[in-house]
């Protein structure tokens, strides 16, 4: 896979958030599609996180497990630090800054993936376009209520811009450096537990059951896993 590859997948998979906002204005203000489509994003991410989790810590453990660690610190402070986990009701700026933050490991994963194995970087691209369509989704209500379908479906994509560029980098690194490849795979691995802590957290599934939610979790895990032993 050249770079251009990677560059292309993960410009493609940023792009797929404007579906978001496009398809939360056909469906109108509808809360329990926000609580499904934040169980999406966090079940594609849970069913990625086994064979990420699985070829960093095959690689080398320690540097797998320090990346993790290292990751969630870093993803903690700045939560803190830029009061990211506010009350529901956040600036639109502020939760279009949050989307960026939270590309970061992802972006990096892509990247990660792409240079350990060009099947396996597909299915994160095309993982993380799915998780981007539920976050667009998520992302609509913070956008404010008057905004354009159009602009608020460029606002989603763009703030995915992080992705592309730790994707591009990602790869750069783990193709110069083989052996930094556990180290980069854990620190974009916590994406897993983020995503549990914050996605599936009660006050982010307003208004769909508790039923609806743990069948959407269970099927997007499930889809990837397959995808991924299937591959
Ligand atoms: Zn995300």
């Amino acid at each position: 896979m050249t770079l251009a590859d990677v560059a292309i997948y993960a410009t493609l998979a940023a792009a797929a958030a404007a579906l978001g906002p496009l398809l939360a204005t056909v469906r109108g203000p509808d809360e329990p599609l926000i609580g499904l489509a934040n169980a999406l994003a966090a079940g594609v991410m849970l069913g990625l996180a086994y064979p990420m989790m699985r070829d960093g810590l095959d690689a080398d453990a320690i540097s797998a497990t320090l990346g993790a660690g290292a990751g969630v610190i870093v993803l903690f402070l700045l939560h803190v630090w830029f009061e990211l986990d506010g009350p529901e009701a956040m600036p639109p700026m502020r939760a279009l800054f949050r989307a960026s933050v939270h590309a970061v490991p992802e972006g990096l994963t892509l990247g990660v993936a792409c240079a350990m194995d060009p099947r396996f970087g597909l299915l994160v691209a095309f993982t993380l376009a799915l998780h981007n369509v539920g976050e667009g989704i998520a992302l609509t209500p913070h956008l404010g209520r008057g905004e354009k379908p159009a602009r608020a479906a460029a606002a989603a994509a763009l703030s995915n811009a992080p992705q592309v560029a730790l994707a591009v980098a990602g790869f750069v690194l783990a193709e110069a450096y083989p052996t930094l490849r556990p180290l980069l795979l854990g620190g974009g691995c916590r994406i897993a537990r983020l995503s549990l802590a914050g996605r599936l957290a009660p006050r982010r599934i307003p208004g769909a059951g508790r039923t609806a939610i743990s069948v959407v979790v269970i099927a997007a895990t499930g889809m990837v896993a397959f995808a991924e032993a299937a591959g």
